[in-house]
């Protein structure tokens, strides 16, 4: 493939920082600008839409079952380590539950999802380059088999939103001509997106665990190395007037979709791999110490925050804890668009 094929092509790409032994740049494609385009100009469908596999996934909560215990996933990767093994030793849940409103929530982030999905499979349509697989219904089992013991070993699932696979740039010079991916959506609150948008993930935010675990496992799977994730993020708060203002004073209206390739990490996903072998070892909830609590000092202190405040299992873990409402304000900076009418406008 000639370098000139390329340029034309990959108006939509990004030069991203590679990991591994060559630890050099890549161009990976910017999908989120290339939905971007796509949304710019509707128009008549170019891909076939499975709609019933479509209604399924937007009515999907009505049904949901799930919320026993006992079992693990790899979506829950990233969580924290002593709630997990509250539920793999089937502890009552007695904390933060899921109700009527947080149904809602979730089957907004079905609709978005699929909706973004769709939108994705028409940007990259006829992309001989960028082709996204097992997306929407038809999402691919992954897992990691976690030997136990000498006689056992759990097996663990999970269900990336999609897989990729990505015609390499550098092929010319690399001995894998395909780059194999996966594919994550995200549906973000304000702060989330706000920090997204800023940093990227960072290897402290249990999306980053999900995805290396999601990595590990199609690899071993596929036996071929599934060395990145493209992580899409919707910010579901945006009002659409959201701006960025640079140092001279020129401003640009935000798109509330990007998107961030992020490298595998092998130390982190033997990490994931040495938790659930331990999580799977044990005996009791107290071989794990609380990774997190209260606040120590601050207006807040002695109260919950995020994770604690969002877990099933807090008032286990913090004997006595129990809700209060307060008047809370949590104001952030946003730079907005404004709409001014010139003097004598009005005449
Ligand atoms: S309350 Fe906090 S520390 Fe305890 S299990 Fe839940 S998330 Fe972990």
């Amino acid at each position: 493939m000639l370098w000139w094929h390329w340029t034309k092509e990959m108006k939509n790409w990004m030069s991203v920082e590679g990991s591994g032994p060559r630890g050099t740049r890549l161009w990976l494609p910017d999908i989120a600008s290339m939905v971007r385009e796509r949304l710019e100009n509707t128009g008549e469908l170019k891909e076939e839409h499975n709609f019933s596999d479509i209604g399924r996934l937007v009515t999907r909560q009505l049904s949901d079952t799930r919320g026993g215990t006992g079992s693990m996933r790899l979506s829950e990767a990233g969580k924290c380590i002593r709630a997990r093994a509250y539920s793999l030793h089937h502890w009552e849940k007695n904390g933060h539950g899921r109700d009527a409103g947080s149904s809602i929530t979730f089957a907004i982030g079905d609709i978005t999802e699929a909706f973004l999905v769709a939108a994705t499979r028409e940007a990259l349509s006829g992309n001989d380059n960028v082709v996204l697989k097992n997306a929407g219904a038809g999402q691919k089992e992954v897992y990691l088999d976690i030997p136990i013991n000498e006689n056992r070993t759990a097996r663990i699932l999970g269900h990336p939103d999609g897989t990729m696979h990505i015609k390499n740039p550098d092929s010319w010079e690399s001995q894998h001509p395909t780059i194999n991916a996966i594919f994550e959506l995200k549906s973000m609150s304000d702060y989330g997106f706000k920090m997204f948008r800023k940093n990227g993930l960072s290897n402290s935010d249990p999306y980053y665990a999900q995805i290396q675990a999601y990595m590990l496992a199609e690899t071993i799977m596929t036996e071929a190395p599934c060395n990145w994730a493209y992580v899409m993020a919707f910010g579901k708060s945006s009002s659409g007037m959201e701006a960025h203002i640079n140092n001279d004073g020129e401003w640009w209206k935000l798109f509330p979709l990007i998107g961030q390739w992020i490298p595998a990490d092998r130390d982190f996903q033997e990490g994931i791999f040495a938790d659930y072998q331990r999580l799977l070892t044990s005996t009791d909830v107290e071989q794990f110490p609380r990774p997190h609590g209260p606040a120590i000092k601050g207006k807040n202190k002695g109260k919950l925050r995020f994770p604690c405040s969002y877990c099933a299992y807090y008032k286990h873990c913090f004997p006595g804890s129990y809700q209060v409402a307060e008047e809370s304000k949590w104001l952030q900076k946003v730079d907005k668009i404004q709409v001014v009418v010139p003097e004598g406008g009005m005449k």
